[in-house]
Parts: structure tokens; C-alpha cells; sequence
């Protein structure tokens, strides 16, 4: 059997396509722009650049953009007294901080500075606890790419056995919490796990998000199954040259899946389209106007 692949890219065209033809209607039904704020603190290369693509992104879909490039020695005091500026911000209906922060700011006290309601990352404890308990809440980006493409390719989730590998607060623990939410048996496994080949082998669908490049072999497949692969690693291929490479050993899990995400252009091109997807549905939350359909979960 050869996989079906994923194509992360076309998902989020289309998904980028709904959330601008959203955003022309706010404006014209409501003369309301949807305003997306993102905060880098210091020079990190590949925030940098994720930084940079989110404000592009955000400026094509017809949002408003608004970035706040501070260097590095900002303190916490004045991040946090940013953060209150833009929650008070009417023009603003997300934040987005850029992780990792510099190391003598505490990340946890800056995320939890964020209104809820504007924390389209989904990281504060509010919106963590909201998902955990079923209720309405803002998702993390990636799951919740990665759960909208599972709902496109296999359908109803209802009673799948899904093993997701990973526990991290961003990735693994929302990616459960949503598998769950759509009825699906749910095994979260991690480092300490014991017979992880024998659990990915019962399992209906598997999230890999675990940050070891190749790690997940063809051999631990269930025929059939649904494989999303969340890693982004970079390796070495020989004189000097690089490649991007998931968490799933591609080549062999292909032979064995029934369909499968690649890396690049799979899990990613959706983290960002699912960025903007949530500040409209911020923007819409706030003016208490009706939620477009498919842009959430
Ligand atoms: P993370 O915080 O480092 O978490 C990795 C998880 O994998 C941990 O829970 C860890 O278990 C588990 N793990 C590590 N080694 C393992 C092993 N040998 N067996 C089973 N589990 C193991 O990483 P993350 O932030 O969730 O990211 C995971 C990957 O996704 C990374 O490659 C990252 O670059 C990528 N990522 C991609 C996107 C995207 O948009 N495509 C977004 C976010 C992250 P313990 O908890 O026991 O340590």
C-alpha cells in the first residue's frame, strides 16, 4: 500500500482563502478589521523569520498587522506593561508573544499577562483549562491544524484509537484533549513510555510530535492508519547540505499508512493559517458577532 499524502499546503490555502473572504465581510458588514499583534523579544534567526511570515500572511488575509520587535535585554516589567498596552487595545484582537523568550524572562507569567480572549496561541492556563473541560476555547495552532485535516481525511473520529507521542503544553496535551473531544480513544505516550511500537501499532491514528527526527518507523504502522507527522528536524546529509525531516520515518511509514502528512508541507503550512483562523474568530468573540463556520473546532 502507498499513502495517501496530506498536502498541508493546499489545506491552508484554502484555509487562508476562508478566513480572508471572513475578514472582507467583517469589514463590510460590520466595518471591523480583524488586528493581529506579534511580539519578538531579542534576534533569534528562526523567530525572526516565523515573525516575519506571520505578518506577511496576516496583511494578505486583509488583517491589520502589528509588530513589536524588542531587543533583547528588554526586561519582563516592560513586556508585561506592553502586553496590558495591547490587551486594552481595541484595534488589537490577538496576540501572538514569539517562544522561546530570553532566559531572564519568565515565559509562564508573560503568557498568562495576555487577555484570554486575545491569546490566539491558546497557551494561557484559561484557554488550556476551557479545552480541557470541553468548553469554548482558543486553540492551539497546531493541533488544531492537525485535527482539522484528521476530520478531512478520515471522517468521523468517533471511537478511533489514537496514540499521540508527545506530552509538550503546545503540541501533545491540546492534540489529546482534542482527539478526545471528538470521541476518539486516546493514549498520550512520552519518554518514559514502555512498548511505544506496540501502542502505535493498535492505533487508528498517530500524531508524532516528539522531536527526534525519523523516529517513528513503517514497521510500528497499523496498516491503513492516519499518520500525522508534527517534527520539524534539520540533519545532516553529507557534504555540509541539509534536510528537513519529520518525526516519522517517511519512507517506510508511507508503504504502510493509509494516508500520511509530509515534512516539509504538511503540519506546518497550517500552523500559521490556523494563527489567522483564530483572530477572527477572536475578533468575532469580542464584537459578539456569529462565528464563521470552519475556521474553528
Ligand atoms: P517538546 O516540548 O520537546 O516535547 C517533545 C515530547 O516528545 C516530550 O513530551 C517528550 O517526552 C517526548 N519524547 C521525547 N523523546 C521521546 C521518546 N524517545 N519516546 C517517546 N516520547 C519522546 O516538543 P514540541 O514543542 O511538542 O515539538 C515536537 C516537535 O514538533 C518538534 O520537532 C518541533 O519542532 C515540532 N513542532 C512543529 C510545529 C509545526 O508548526 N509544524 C509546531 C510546534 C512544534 P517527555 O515529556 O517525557 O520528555
Amino acid at each position: 500500500m502507498t499513502a495517501q499524502i496530506i498536502d498541508g499546503k493546499n489545506f491552508a490555502v484554502a484555509l487562508r482563502e476562508r478566513v480572508a473572504a471572513q475578514t472582507a465581510n467583517l469589514k463590510e458588514k460590520y466595518n471591523i478589521t480583524p488586528g493581529l499583534a506579534v511580539v519578538l523579544v531579542g534576534e533569534d534567526p528562526a523567530s525572526q523569520v516565523y515573525v516575519r511570515s506571520k505578518g506577511k500572511q496576516t496583511i494578505e488575509a486583509g488583517m491589520n498587522s502589528y509588530e513589536h520587535k524588542l531587543s533583547a535585554d528588554t526586561s519582563e516589567t516592560e513586556l508585561l506593561t506592553l502586553i496590558s498596552q495591547l490587551n486594552a487595545d481595541p484595534d488589537v484582537h490577538g496576540i501572538l508573544v514569539q517562544l522561546p523568550l530570553p532566559d531572564h524572562i519568565d515565559e509562564a507569567l508573560v503568557i498568562n499577562a495576555i487577555d484570554p480572549a486575545k491569546d490566539v496561541d491558546g497557551f494561557h492556563i484559561s484557554n488550556a483549562g476551557l479545552l480541557a473541560t470541553g468548553q469554548k476555547a482558543m486553540v492551539p495552532c497546531t493541533p488544531l491544524g492537525c485535527l482539522m485535516m484528521l476530520r478531512e481525511y478520515c471522517g468521523n473520529l468517533s471511537g478511533l484509537n489514537a496514540v499521540v507521542i508527545g506530552r509538550s503544553n503546545i503540541v501533545g496535551k491540546p492534540m489529546a484533549q482534542l482527539l478526545l473531544k471528538d470521541s476518539c480513544t486516546v493514549t498520550i505516550a512520552h519518554s518514559r513510555t514502555r512498548n511505544l511500537p506496540e501502542l502505535v501499532r493498535g492505533a487508528d491514528i498517530v500524531v508524532a510530535a516528539v522531536g527526534q527526527p525519523l523516529f517513528v518507523k513503517g514497521e510500528w504502522i497499523k496498516p491503513g492508519a492516519t499518520v500525522i507527522d508534527v517534527g520539524i528536524n534539520r540533519i545532516e546529509q553529507g557534504e555540509g547540505m541539509t534536510r528537513l525531516v519529520g518525526d516519522v520515518d517517511f519512507d517506510t511509514a508511507k508503504e504502510v499508512a493509509g494516508a500520511i502528512t509530509p515534512v516539509p508541507g504538511g503540519v506546518g503550512p497550517m500552523t500559521i493559517a490556523c494563527l489567522l483562523a483564530n483572530t477572527v474568530t477572536a475578533c468575532c468573540r469580542s464584537h459578539s458577532i456569529p462565528e464563521p463556520q470552519g475556521l474553528t473546532v
